[in-house]
């Protein structure tokens, strides 16, 4: 089955009483027995709920996995994820992992005895040292935010299988449309169901998507016992969103592209950083393993002072200034200003952050328009 046909007939199977099309919403918190102990398969919400299954289904065979289970966020996957570790576990993950996955370690996990061991995976020597000396769980984004560098999933898992290491790659950015991580060997794919598959920035929620029995009856533990779980309603709403997302991928592939092909030849601009690029670093990579497009993220690097910046980014008429991404409503990110600000300026700059900086989460709105829009702003600084 393709995945645009996924996703509007998995797990929506008309409802049996009255064979409501779409399937309702359980608002309840708990289910009546038939005897004690008998239930009809959910006795508690925290535990279960019809619209979590149904969401797990669809999310499980749109990632061509079997099992998923869906929690109260991204980062309350994170949370289930990192609660099957033992004190004194080490954790690998990309150098520019997503700043609410780094705070959850170092602040969070970190006082339970886990490590956070961070590493540049194309830096193969150091990917390997650092197995020698014993690691328990590797963390893959790709791509990176906000430089949307690229990993090689299936280079990673290959070696991480030959030391017995569980592998996780957070898909939030290129979304199950885009790329499929557990078909290059990850053990586990992570979500934010808030970014791409919510789409329509009015949901919060997360997932965790595996083939691995064990490893989803600890995420299913995990939700159960730390109260991770998502309202019922927010649920309904994702599976809603769900039904349009190889649509919506699709056009924000397109937007994207073609943004990134527009500004790569302007005079104000330093750099584009875009997957779907010749000039990007991992282009090729790109081309191999997101399959389904480069995604609709888009880094401008632009020949402006930081107080031209802070100007520019707020005289766009679509682009909102906003923290988040994945909507259908195109935003901007200035994170010299916003959500990098508290790096100082030196150390930004080394990590390729600099004043000039903007990340564009480019929306589904009609491409001349948006590509019009930054023409615009840009105009006032020729
Ligand atoms: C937003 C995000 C998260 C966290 O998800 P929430 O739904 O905000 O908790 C994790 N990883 C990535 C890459 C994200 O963009």
């Amino acid at each position: 089955m393709h995945s645009h046909t996924q996703a509007i007939h998995i797990g929506q199977t008309p409802e049996a009483t009255f064979g409501a099309v779409v399937p309702p919403i359980y608002m309840t918190s708990t289910y009546a027995q038939d005897h004690p102990g008998i239930d009809k398969g959910y006795d508690y919400t925290r535990a279960g709920n019809p619209n979590f299954t149904n969401l797990e289904s669809t999310l499980a065979a749109l990632e061509h996995g079997q099992h998923a289970t869906v929690f109260s966020s991204g980062l309350g996957a994170g949370t289930a994820l990192f609660s099957t570790l033992k004190p004194g576990a080490r954790v690998l993950a990309s150098d520019d992992l997503y700043g609410g996955t780094y705070r959850m370690f170092t602040r969070s996990f970190g006082q339970f005895g886990i490590q956070l061991l961070q590493v540049d995976w194309h830096d193969r020597k150091a990917v390997e040292q650092h197995l020698q000396r014993g690691i328990d769980l590797i963390i893959i984004e790709t791509p990176t935010n906000p430089l949307l560098r690229l990993s090689d999933i299936q280079s990673i898992t290959q070696l991480a299988r030959q030391h017995g290491v569980t592998t996780v790659v957070d898909n939030t950015f290129a979304s199950p449309i885009n790329q499929h991580p557990l078909t290059l060997g990850a053990d586990v794919v992570w979500h934010s169901l808030t970014k791409y598959i919510g789409g329509h920035s009015d949901i919060i929620g997360g997932a965790l998507i595996t083939n691995d029995q064990i490893l989803n009856d600890q995420f299913f533990f995990a939700r159960l016992s730390l109260g991770l779980n998502p309202s019922p309603f927010d649920v309904w709403l994702t599976q809603r969103s769900l039904k349009t997302l190889p649509l919506r991928i699709a056009q924000h592939n397109a937007n994207a592209l073609h943004i990134a092909q527009t500004l790569q030849s302007h005079p104000l601009v330093r750099a584009v950083h875009y997957p779907g690029l010749p000039s990007h670093p991992h282009h090729q990579l790109a081309q191999r393993q997101m399959t389904g497009g480069f995604g609709g993220m888009v880094s401008i690097e632009f020949d402006l002072t930081l107080d031209q910046m802070k100007s520019l980014i707020s005289s766009f008429t679509y682009f909102r200034l906003a923290e988040s991404l994945g909507g259908v409503e195109s935003l901007v990110n200035h994170p010299a200003s916003m959500t990098h600000a508290s790096i100082p300026a030196d150390i930004r700059a080394q990590q390729g952050l600099t004043d000039g900086l903007v990340r564009f989460s480019v929306g589904i709105e009609h491409p001349d328009d948006l590509t019009a829009d930054i023409l615009t702003a840009l105009a006032a600084y020729e």
